[in-house]
């Protein structure tokens, strides 16, 4: 079984909401420390979540060069 790499508690699989720039993205799988609750993501989903960043942040952009 894989183990924390911060508390060395146990990782199980869950589904996790994650929140990225104060957008929750729900239902992503992740590996989640059951002592500290450390998350954990496959590459895959890391890069996923990245992609959500740099999406909301040139959104961010956008809006605000609307507003002033
Ligand atoms: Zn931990």
């Amino acid at each position: 079984m894989k183990t924390c790499y911060l508390c060395g508690g146990d990782i199980e699989q869950r589904v996790v909401e994650v929140e990225v720039e104060g957008v929750v993205v729900k239902n992503v799988p992740a590996e989640v420390c059951t002592q500290c609750g450390e998350k954990y993501f496959k590459t895959k989903i890391a890069t996923f979540i990245q992609k959500v960043t740099s999406y909301i942040n040139e959104r961010k952009k956008e809006y605000f060069a609307d507003v002033f």
